[in-house]
C-alpha cells in the first residue's frame, strides 16, 4: 500500500528520496520517514503526516549521506504514531528497513527475537524484518546470507529495502512490487517508477522472490535460493513522467478533465491484444469479470453490455470474495480482471485462484508492467496515463471504454459505439458553465449526512460508482441503489435532510425513475436530477448532453465526479488523498 524507496549514488540521498516519496504519496500517506547512512552510522528521521508537513517539521531532506531509504506508510499493524512510522532500525542500529505489506508471522518472530535479546520499539509487524536481518547478519556477517535467511523465515506479502551499517542497500520482494532504476548518478529501488522517473527511465523489474544488493561496485540480483539472476534493462514510457498538476488545483480535477481524451486512447496501444481478447471471449466456456471498488462497478456495466449486445453471460465477482467461492472457476473459462494499478492484492488473488482452476486471464490495466499484467494471458492497457488522485476517475471511464470496445467487436457493431461523440458530450459536461452550476450544488451538500444515488438498468452501476466517489471524496455517507428497490426499504430513510441524486437520462429507464423521484419528493427529500431533460421534480438539475442509451454511463458519471470533487473542496478535505485510503491496495 505504501511506497518504499532506496537510493545509492553520487548525490545527497535525502532530498532525492523526499522528492520521490512526494511523487508516490498517493500510495499511502499517514506517516513518512527517511534513513541515511552517513559517517558510518544510520540516521533516522520520521513522523506522522504528509511528506511536506513532516519534512517541514523534522527536515527529512537535510539528513546527510549519499545512501538512504524512505517510506510513506499506510498503517496496517499499529496506530499511526511517530514511533510506528518507518524506517525501523534494528535494536543494535546496524540495519534499518522500510517495508510495504504485512508480515503474517510477526508475533512468533517477535517473541523469538525478544528471547534472543533483540528489543522492539514499535507496534508494527515491520520491525521484525529489521531485527531478523540483524539476527542473521550477526551470525554470518554476510549481507547476502542474512537476506536469504530472513526471507526464509518471513510469512506474508512484502517488499522491503534495508540499509546496512557499511552503506550497502538491499531489497527483497515477495508479492509486492519493487523496481530498480539505473541512473547515471546512482541506483534507485522503489515500489513505483514514479519514485525516480525524473532521474532515469532505465529500469529492471525485480521478479517475485528475488532480492538485490546494491553497493558502490554495482548491483547483484539473486533469487530467494541465493542463485544469481540476470535481468534485461527496460526503458519505461515517458508518459510516467507526466505527473504534475499543471494549471489544476488538484490531480483529481486534472484527471476528471482529461477524460474527453483518455476515453479515446483506451486500449489503443494494445490493439492486437484487444482483438485477441475478443477471440478468446467468443470461444470461452464460461466468462467471469472481477475487480474491487470502482473496477467492480465497471464490471457491473460490463455484465449489462455483454448480455444485451453480445448475448454472452458474464458473471461479475467482487475480487475479495473470490477466495470464498474458489470452485466457481472452471477449465477453459475466462476471467477478465480489472485493476488500475495491476497490483491490487484482492484482484491478484482472484486471478491466481482462477488461473489455478484452469481459467485464462485477460487483464485490463493501466500499468502494463504490473504483476497482474505479468500473470495474464492477454493484457490490455487503459492508456490513460498516471492516475494520482486516490479516487479513480479517468481510469474508470477508460475501463468502460475498453469494455465497450470489446463488446462492440464481439457484437459486430450492434452496440453502436461512437467514442468521439462520447468525448464531445463529456467536454460539454466539463464546460465552465456546467462546472459553475455543479459548484453551486456542491455547496448544498456541505452539511448533508446522507446521499442516495438512484439509477435503473445500465445506470445502476453508475449510481453505485457515484456513491463510492461521494464517500471517498466527501466522507458523506452515500448509497447507490437500483431505482426499483426504493420502495422495498430505503424509502423509510427519506426525509427533508436527505439528498437523492437521480440518474435519469431520457431513455427506457426514464419514466420509472421519474416516478421514483416523485415518491421521494413526496417524503420531503431534496432531489438532484442528472438528465438531458428538465423536470419540476428536481430541486437541482444537472444537464447532460443527449446521447444513445448505451453510451450514457460514460457521460453521466462526469458531473457526479465533479460534484464529489467540489463538495470535497467545500468541506475542506483533500480530494487527492482521502483519509484512510490508498491508491494501490496491495494488502488484503
Ligand atoms: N504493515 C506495515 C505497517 O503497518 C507496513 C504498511 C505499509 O505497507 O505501509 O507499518
Amino acid at each position: 500500500m505504501c511506497s518504499i524507496i532506496g537510493y545509492l549514488g553520487l548525490n545527497q540521498a535525502a532530498p532525492i528520496i523526499v522528492k520521490g516519496l512526494k511523487r508516490m504519496e498517493y500510495r499511502g500517506y499517514d506517516s513518512v520517514g527517511v534513513a541515511t547512512f552517513s559517517n558510518n552510522q544510520i540516521l533516522v528521521r520520521k513522523g506522522v503526516g504528509k511528506v511536506i508537513e513532516v519534512n517541514k517539521s523534522v527536515r527529512l531532506d537535510e539528513l546527510s549521506g549519499t545512501v538512504g531509504i524512505g517510506h510513506t506508510r499506510w498503517a496496517t499493524h499499529g496506530m499511526v504514531t511517530d514511533t510506528n512510522a518507518h524506517p525501523h532500525p534494528s535494536s543494535t542500529g546496524e540495519v534499518a528497513i522500510v517495508h510495504n505489506g504485512i508480515i503474517q508471522n510477526h508475533e512468533e518472530l517477535k517473541k523469538d527475537l525478544q528471547q534472543k535479546g533483540y528489543a522492539f520499539k514499535s507496534q508494527t509487524d515491520s520491525e521484525v524484518i529489521a531485527n531478523l536481518l540483524q539476527y542473521h547478519y550477526d551470525k554470518s556477517r554476510n549481507i547476502k546470507q542474512s537476506i536469504v535467511d530472513t526471507v526464509a523465515d518471513l510469512k506474508g506479502d512484502y517488499a522491503f529495502v534495508a540499509v546496512f551499517e557499511d552503506g550497502t542497500l538491499a531489497a527483497a520482494r515477495f508479492h509486492e512490487p519493487l523496481i530498480i532504476g539505473i541512473g547515471k548518478q546512482g541506483y534507485f529501488i522503489s515500489s513505483d517508477v514514479l519514485g525516480f522517473v525524473e532521474h532515469t527511465d532505465e529500469v529492471i523489474y525485480l521478479d517475485n522472490m528475488e532480492f538485490v544488493i546494491i553497493g558502490n561496485s554495482g548491483i547483484q540480483i539473486f533469487d530467494f535460493n541465493a542463485n544469481p539472476v540476470q535481468h534485461q534493462i527496460t526503458k519505461v514510457s515517458k508518459e510516467f513522467a507526466d505527473v504534475y498538476k499543471g494549471e489544476y488545483a488538484h490531480f483529481t480535477l486534472k484527471e476528471i478533465s482529461e477524460q474527453p481524451t483518455t476515453i479515446l486512447n483506451s486500449g489503443n496501444n494494445t490493439k492486437l491484444e484487444l482483438d485477441l481478447a475478443t477471440d478468446f471471449i467468443r470461444h470461452a466456456k464460461s466468462l467471469y469479470i472481477t475487480g474491487s471498488g470502482t473496477s467492480y462497478n465497471a464490471a457491473l456495466v460490463a455484465k449489462f453490455l455483454f448480455s444485451k449486445y453480445a448475448k454472452i453471460k458474464i458473471e461479475p465477482i467482487i475480487s475479495s470474495e473470490a477466495h470464498f467461492s474458489p470452485d466457481i472457476f472452471e477449465q477453459q473459462s475466462i476471467l477478465i480482471a480489472l485493476s488500475q494499478s495491476g497490483e491490487s492484492a484482492d484482484v491478484l488473488e482472484a486471478a491466481n485462484i482462477a488461473k489455478k482452476a484452469g481459467s485464462k486471464i485477460i487483464s485490463i490495466v493501466n500499468i502494463m508492467t504490473s504483476s497482474l499484467a505479468h500473470l495474464s494471458s492477454i493484457s490490455i492497457g487503459l492508456g490513460c496515463g498516471p492516475e494520482i488522485g486516490v479516487a479513480a476517475t479517468k481510469s474508470f471511464t477508460a475501463q468502460l471504454a475498453t469494455l465497450y470496445k470489446i463488446v462492440d467487436k464481439i457484437s459486430e457493431g450492434s452496440l453502436g459505439l461512437d467514442l468521439v461523440k462520447v468525448s464531445e458530450a463529456i467536454k460539454k459536461s466539463l464546460s465552465d458553465d456546467s462546472k459553475a452550476k455543479i459548484q453551486e450544488i456542491a455547496k448544498k451538500l456541505k452539511d448533508v449526512s446522507d446521499i442516495y444515488v438512484l439509477g435503473r438498468g445500465i445506470h445502476y452501476p453508475i449510481a453505485s460508482e457515484s456513491s463510492l466517489k461521494l464517500k471517498e471524496l466527501t466522507y458523506i455517507h452515500a448509497e447507490g441503489l437500483p431505482g426499483g428497490e426504493l420502495k422495498h426499504g430505503p424509502l423509510a430513510l427519506m426525509d427533508s435532510n436527505t439528498y437523492v441524486i437521480m440518474i435519469n437520462p431520457e431513455d427506457s429507464t426514464y419514466s420509472d425513475t421519474l416516478t421514483s423521484a416523485r415518491e421521494i419528493k413526496a417524503r420531503g427529500a431534496k432531489i438532484i436530477g442528472i438528465s438531458d431533460k428538465p423536470s419540476d421534480v428536481y430541486d437541482h438539475w444537472i444537464e447532460i448532453p443527449k446521447i444513445e442509451e448505451v453510451m450514457y454511463p460514460l457521460v453521466e458519471i462526469i458531473p457526479i465526479q465533479l460534484l464529489a470533487y467540489y463538495a470535497a473542496i467545500e468541506k475542506d478535505t483533500d480530494p487527492d488523498y482521502p483519509r484512510n485510503l490508498a491508491k494501490s491496495v496491495t494488502v488484503k
